[in-house]
């Protein structure tokens, strides 16, 4: 496939120099190149953008989301979900039914967006003193941008894309540079739906077409979503540009099992949290804490569960779990269980050095528990991204909230138990913006928020639902007087 810029209205070939390799994870083939972009490439969707926002805000919020419904369809019918499902599938490794559960989610932010008629209503209040009223209006931003992450190539773009337009606002989206294909495919839905010239334009790059749309003047909002390192420089960047900004990065989310939990149900969750995507979800538990006594029983069953996971490419049948991302994230995956090792460590269930047959060449790392993980230790607070699983144990749930509280980042925490009085304390107290009781991946409905909090979040609003509205839109206040003196008779 060729990876092309669509910038208004066209798909345009980048006069570039570099190109970066999109690989198959599974299979090691080079499946595609990314053309490394420019800042000129920024500044052409940059422009189409701006002159299209023009007349985009002008049209009826009720017709701008029949272009959303269009496009819901186009992406939802079962064949080209199903290849669009594939795609993901192999330019970024996870299992074909995993890809497929993922679009599920970006339909589903189509379907709320489709709602901005009654979400961007606005507020009124008659006589705030004698005569006069005050108005709220909600008006579009202008020009969004969306810099994107590898490990959810259809879904995540869908956060903000059809807020912003059905918001009124013209977009810019670039995907992550290691997996292309999905969105290029996308775009050519988004081509056929005829959103007008300009509108919703694709710009393909690595750091110097982030650092364009950081920097450029016309674009005012922009949503990232990837590694905390990186969010931290685009919420800075981006707001020493002045613009409205949000930053979703890195995470390392516990999950406490207390002795009271329904363990053959917990195990189960659990390994699906850690193992499912090969890890690579920004909501994967990466952090057991055991309490008292259900230390025995859970390691013995998820090092069974670890150890049993089928894994190989994901379009063939009965896989489980697919490779990581690439070969430089299965050598530091594999040099972070070493170390692990190396910090006194066990590891009960060692993924290290898998090879998958007809599939030598593919990045593959088999699901690893590492056991007695020590607070504090290199592991058990670095984002690792990959199917490991570190246990620690602990003596009471007092202990076990202040170890998930003293991680640095916040994106999910969980808890599993059958003491609702348990689970109240920890929904209360528990550090995090996004919480699971009894709940593996407590991944928010496109009509909540993806609400991470500490180093997994840089901003205020956040994507999906009303926080999107808010984002996607600015307030005006209008006070209004209109004099009885100007009263005239008919
Ligand atoms: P990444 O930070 O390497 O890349 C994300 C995007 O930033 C890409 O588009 C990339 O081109 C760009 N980028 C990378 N380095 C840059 C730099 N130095 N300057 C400017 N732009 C740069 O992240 P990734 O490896 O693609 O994705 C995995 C990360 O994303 C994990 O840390 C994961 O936890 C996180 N993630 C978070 C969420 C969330 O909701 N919090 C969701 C998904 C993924």
């Amino acid at each position: 496939m060729e990876i092309l810029n669509y910038i208004n209205g066209e798909w345009i070939k980048p006069n570039v120099k570099e190109y970066f390799d999109v690989i198959n994870p599974a299979t090691g083939e080079v499946i595609a190149k990314t053309p490394l972009g420019t800042k000129a490439d920024v500044d052409a969707a940059a422009k189409a953008a701006s002159e299209a926002f023009v007349s985009w805000r002008r049209v009826p919020v009720n017709d701008r989301v029949q272009y959303l419904f269009k496009l819901r369809n186009l992406m939802r019918d079962a064949e080209r979900g199903d290849e669009i499902a594939k795609l993901i599938t192999n330019e970024c490794g996870k299992t074909f039914e995993e890809a497929k559960a993922e679009m599920v989610r970006a339909y589903e932010n189509i379907e709320v967006a489709s709602g901005m008629p009654h979400m961007s209503k606005g507020e009124f209040v008659e006589d705030i003193a004698p005569g006069i009223d005050e108005i709220m209006i909600r008006q579009p931003v202008g020009v969004c941008a969306t810099i994107a992450p590898f490990n959810f190539p259809g879904m995540i773009p869908f956060w903000y894309l059809p807020y912003a337009l059905a918001a009124g606002n013209t977009y810019i989206i670039k995907p992550s540079e290691k997996v292309p294909m999905t969105m290029q495919f996308i775009f050519k839905l988004i081509e056929q739906v005829g959103f007008p010239k300009g509108v919703v334009n694709l710009v393909n790059g690595a750091k110097d077409t982030v650092d364009g749309i950081l920097e450029h003047p016309a674009i005012r909002a922009i949503t990232f979503v990837g590694s905390t390192n990186v969010a931290k420089y685009i919420y800075a960047t981006a707001a020493s540009h002045g613009k409205r900004v949000q930053a979703q990065g890195g995470a390392k989310n516990p999950v406490i099992i207390l002795p009271d939990a329904d363990m053959e149900m917990a195990t189960k969750i659990i390994a699906d949290s850690a193992f499912g995507c090969a890890g690579q979800r920004c909501l994967a538990v990466s952090l057991a804490v055991t309490v008292g006594e259900s230390r025995n029983m859970f390691n013995e069953l998820i090092c069974d569960a670890a150890s049993s996971r089928t894994v190989g490419y994901g379009l063939d049948a009965g896989v489980q779990m697919g490779p990581v991302i690439n070969l430089a994230a299965q050598q530091r995956v594999e040099q972070l269980i070493a170390l692990c090792a190396k910090e006194g460590a066990s590891v009960p269930v060692d993924g290290r050095g898998t090879v998958v047959k007809g599939y030598e060449r593919g990045s593959f790392v088999r699901p690893t528990i590492l056991s007695e993980v020590k607070p504090g230790s290199e592991i058990a607070r670095v984002e690792i991204f990959g199917p490991v699983l570190s246990l620690m144990h602990v003596n009471s749930i007092d202990e076990a909230i202040q170890l998930v509280n003293s991680g640095q980042y916040g994106n999910q925490a969980s808890l599993f138990t059958t003491s609702g009085n348990a689970a109240r304390r920890f929904r209360y107290e528990a550090d995090a913006g996004n919480i699971g009781i009894n709940i593996g991946v407590a991944a928010p409905m496109a009509f909540f928020p993806f609400s991470g909090w500490k180093e997994s979040f840089f901003g205020d609003m956040h994507g999906q639902g009303m926080d999107a509205v808010e984002f996607f839109t600015q307030k005006k206040v209008v006070v209004e007087r209109w004099p009885k003196e100007w009263t005239r008779k008919f």
